[in-house]
């Protein structure tokens, strides 16, 4: 069998510029990187203006389990399946981190033959967003420890300094660590730390900005540190948000690349989906729709935490409104969260397939509860059965949804033309009313409850006083109107991974609350979440290499 690079390097890919031609973009509008990359200009996203909007289809699963969704691979799928109808549709997706690739196994470009080109650069530097983020992150913390060094103007309690430094790796050793040791040239020891590249706060005020001047004004809004009154001091008060910005002029434009299939697809931004939003940039979203007919994008995780950021943050703040959503669901995952081990995923069990399915039921549940229609991927795996395909869409019909059996990954577009064809008619009927979970005026902590209550089934929200204390105070600053960040476990409705299935009644723990004053949003925090990875014992850089022809090996 293949594996994706090997499936990737023999595609027949066309100049970026054909491509760019496909959606009408003029070649002196985009700056190519390379024969098969490109950047979209700013002016010609301007230009776009007035023109009318296509359909924005999401793609979001059951809660993910080591068996593998296929999220990105169904939503480059999808897209090919859609041109292969007649549909004009492009992907739009997040840019990889390097911390996963060379981590434990799992590049971002989908898998297959449901692949976005070149998937190697794609998951590697591709065209310096993350490196340019990186640097405009690290820009900002080194203006802090300066300022202070100079004389603390600002009087800065160098305790309460809330910005850390960032790096594109997964590195535990640079989780906690003393700065600035050495002596009196060397300015003020202090603890610090790094985050990895995709949960810096810059990045997510990348994906969410509008346009350049909405960009340099959400950085300047970052809140840096705290003085010893505990009132914020922000990146604009250290004057780092015009140059912040010029760092970030290129980043701030949408890559296009290519499917497998010469399709177009979009692929800019990659926040954290814990404590950031985890969906691909607004700036690639809002241009793709004015150029095709049909948006296919994804959200990172399951849709208990994707698809509800991915519509209370993104759409409601970008003023999007989604057509349609698909549920990717596998037979393997379902097996699990139905309690079979991932040794015994090779043999058939409808049983515990069908406990499992109680999780995709309440996921098609709580998609239709934001006004959007629905339809079931089963994303084939070469090891389902018959009857297990059957229980699946047995169960799904009686929930009122249809799902579709696709077989993008072995065939490419050819095997997803069905679920294509149903996602084309879902949105063209227009059959969806759009609406977020919760209201901007609700309190804050009542959103937190209500994202807990209606999408998770928790039976109760609990947190210490200074929890409840902070947010009211963040209230009376007057950021109560911001929606909330649930980063929570990505396997489980509740805050524990093990809890498989449908649990309900569960007490939801806010440990921590955090403002993305910037981003906009206010993060709630439950359990355990890491900023910054480790790798693990074996991780994949020890497989990648370069061969003799100096192609690279080992990347998935
Ligand atoms: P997600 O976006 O949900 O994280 P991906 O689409 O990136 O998932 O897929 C995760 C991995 O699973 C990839 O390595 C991909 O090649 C593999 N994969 C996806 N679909 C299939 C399938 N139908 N059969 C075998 N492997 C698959
Ligand atoms: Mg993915």
């Amino acid at each position: 069998m293949q594996s994706d690079i090997e499936i990737a390097r023999v595609a027949r890919k066309k100049p970026i510029l054909e491509v760019g031609a496909v959606l009408a973009i003029p070649p002196e509008e985009l700056a190519p990187y390379g024969h098969d990359k490109a950047k979209v200009g700013a002016g010609f996203i301007r230009s776009l203006g007035e023109r009318p909007d296509g359909s924005l289809i999401l793609v979001t699963a059951i809660n993910p389990t080591p068996a593998g969704e296929g999220k990105t691979t169904t939503t480059v799928g999808l897209v090919d399946g859609l041109n292969r109808i007649g549909r004009r549709a492009v992907v739009c997706i997040r840019e990889p981190s390097l911390g996963p690739s060379f981590g434990m196994k799992g590049g971002a470009a989908g898998g297959g033959h449901a692949q976005v080109i070149p998937m190697e650069e794609i998951n590697l530097h591709f065209t310096g967003d993350f490196h340019a983020i990186t640097s405009a992150h690290n820009l900002l913390a080194a203006m802090i420890d300066n300022h202070v060094y100079w004389g603390n103007a600002l009087d800065i309690d160098v305790r309460r300094i809330t910005w850390r430094r960032a790096m594109d790796m997964n590195d535990r050793s640079l989780r906690q660590m003393v700065g600035a040791l050495g002596g009196v040239a060397n300015g003020f020891p202090r603890e610090c730390g790094f985050d990895i590249t995709v949960a810096s706060e810059v990045m997510a005020i990348l994906c969410l900005a509008e346009d350049f001047a909405d960009l340099e004004r959400r950085l300047g809004s970052i809140i840096v540190a705290y003085r010893r009154d505990k009132t914020p001091v922000f990146a604009r008060d250290l004057k780092a948000d015009g140059a912040m910005a010029v760092l970030l002029k290129d980043a701030m434009q949408p890559n296009l690349v290519q499917t497998l299939e010469n399709n177009p697809a979009f692929v800019h931004g990659g926040p954290f989906a814990n404590i950031a939003h985890g969906c691909n940039s607004v700036i690639a979203t809002k241009t793709a729709l004015k150029l095709a007919d049909y948006v296919v994008t994804e959200a990172g995780f399951g849709a208990d935490l994707g698809a509800e950021k991915f519509f209370d943050i993104k759409c409601r703040k970008a003023g999007l409104t989604p057509s349609a959503a698909v549920i990717v669901a596998t037979v393997r995952a379902l097996k699990m969260n139905g309690g079979v081990k991932k040794e015994d995923l090779g043999s058939e069990d409808v049983a515990a397939l069908t406990r499992g399915c109680a999780n995709l039921g309440r996921h098609i549940a709580n998609v239709r509860r934001f006004g959007v229609p629905v339809v079931v991927a089963i994303n084939h795996f070469t090891s389902d059965t018959e009857a297990e395909i059957a229980a699946v869409k047995d169960y799904a019909s009686r929930h009122g949804v249809d799902a579709i059996l696709c077989r993008h990954w072995a065939e490419g577009g050819e095997g997803i033309e069905e679920l294509a064809q149903r996602v084309a008619e879902m949105a063209d009927g227009g059959q969806a009313d759009f609406r977020p979970l919760y209201p901007d005026d609700m309190p804050l902590m009542e959103k937190i409850e209500t994202v807990a209550s209606k999408i998770y089934h928790a039976g109760e929200v609990t947190a210490d006083k200074g929890v409840r204390d902070q947010l009211k105070a963040w209230e009376e600053q007057g950021y109560g109107g911001l929606p909330v960040c649930m980063a929570k476990t990505q396997y489980s409705f509740s805050t524990d991974p093990n809890l498989r299935g449908a649990p309900e009644g569960h007490v939801v723990h806010v440990r921590e609350v955090r403002l993305a004053a910037g981003a906009g949003f206010v993060v709630a925090i439950t359990g355990e979440i890491m900023t910054m990875p480790g790798l693990p014992s074996s991780p994949s850089a020890e497989r990648i290499f370069l061969n003799q022809e100096g192609h690279i090996e080992g990347l998935f």
